[in-house]
């Protein structure tokens, strides 16, 4: 069988969400929208269920797949309904919805339901994506108080920029929170990982944390509470095939390294197709039999080449992590000019693994 593989540390994601609820003291809904950023939503939320307050997911077809895998937590649905129909099975699964947007709330206002909803209503306060503007944000609340058919709010927002610790943005978006929602007495829900771990001021009765269950950080730069994750995927293969080359000799599609010297090459069951950035350039870490080395010209779709040149008792058979406990996935994400959440959202084709259920 091929060698590649994606390995779930369980016990790692369920000391990152510990981890975030420590942090901020507060209630914790556990973000495993996109398949759990690519690592398995249903494993997850079983790994989760008897600690997590609750779930969120992006979209229904997301939240009917825990429920039917028995999940009985609370899931939210982050962006609420795309079209009112979704509204009787919204109640029948006891979903907790988002309402962005005002045709949300009329929909609401329309519509027969059975058993009154929990609502997360989410204010515009500078991201400019989604949310009621701020001049509309006290109307919406109380016309879902006045509908008779939502029995519970939680007031929401989401920050722009709070990976940024030395912008002002995020201060900016809870001055404006703060305005718009004065004189309503409801919990509320602000941060997301980047502002567990990084704006302890900032007030939420909910966290949604996402990246940092997954152990990655969202900022470019090392940070304490970073320090404390445990990265959750190990994604790794094993050397397939060397290749001793004298110097001068070009390797892979487009011959984008040549040897600079004598060298061994190895080649790894790993490429694109699986999900690992095809931009990755020559010099990206990788991780060989416990020993650091590096990527080498261009990744393709089914394989990609590494440096065993100086990485002794190497060799056919090896198992090179590409990101995991030694190489973390936000390291890779940077050499590519992309995110941890992009990279790991790009998983497929590997088997996952699932490890400290
Ligand atoms: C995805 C998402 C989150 C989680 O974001 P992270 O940066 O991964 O923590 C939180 N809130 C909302 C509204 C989201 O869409």
């Amino acid at each position: 069988m091929r060698p590649a593989r994606a390995l779930i540390d369980l016990q790692a994601l369920r000391h990152n969400y510990q981890l975030a609820r420590e942090t901020t003291g507060a209630k914790a809904l556990a973000v495993i929208k996109a398949d759990a950023y690519g690592h398995g939503a249903v494993r997850c939320a079983q790994a989760l269920e008897a600690d997590a307050d609750g779930f969120a997911v992006a979209c229904i077809e997301e939240a009917l797949e825990l429920r039917e895998a028995g999940i009985r937590a609370p899931i939210l649905l982050l962006e609420g309904f795309f079209e009112a129909s979704e509204l009787p099975l919204i109640v029948k699964h006891d979903f907790w919805c988002v309402v962005h947007s005002l045709w949300q709330l009329d929909a609401i206002e329309q519509a027969s339901i059975a058993k009154p909803l929990t609502v997360w209503l989410k204010l515009d306060s500078g991201m400019h994506r989604v949310g009621l503007h701020p001049a509309d944000y006290n109307a919406g609340y109380q016309r879902l108080l006045n509908s008779g058919k939502v029995a519970h709010v939680v007031l929401m927002s989401h920050f722009a920029r709070a990976d940024e610790l030395d912008c002002s943005r995020s201060d900016e978006q809870v001055a404006i929170f703060t305005t718009a929602t004065r004189g309503i007495n409801a919990p509320i829900s602000l941060r997301n990982s980047p502002a567990v771990m990084g704006w302890p001021k900032i007030p939420s009765d909910w966290v949604r944390p996402g990246i940092l269950l997954y152990g990655a950080t969202p900022f470019d730069h090392p940070q304490s509470v970073a320090a404390r994750l445990q990265p959750v995927m190990t994604l790794e293969s094993k050397v397939i095939c060397v290749r001793e080359l004298p110097a001068g000799e070009p390797i892979g599609y487009g011959g984008g390294f040549v040897t600079d010297r004598a060298m061994r090459i190895g080649v790894v069951a790993m490429g694109y197709a699986d999900g690992y950035p095809r931009q990755a350039p020559t010099g990206t870490p990788v991780f060989i039999d416990g020993q650091p080395s590096r990527l080498l010209g261009r990744v393709s779709m089914d394989m990609l080449c590494v440096d065993l040149t100086d990485v002794p008792h190497t060799g056919l058979g090896s198992t090179v992590e590409l990101w995991g406990k030694n190489v973390l996935a936000s390291d890779v994400a940077a050499h590519a000019g992309t995110i941890p959440y992009q990279i790991f959202c790009n998983l497929r084709r590997v088997p996952r693994l699932y490890c400290g259920a």
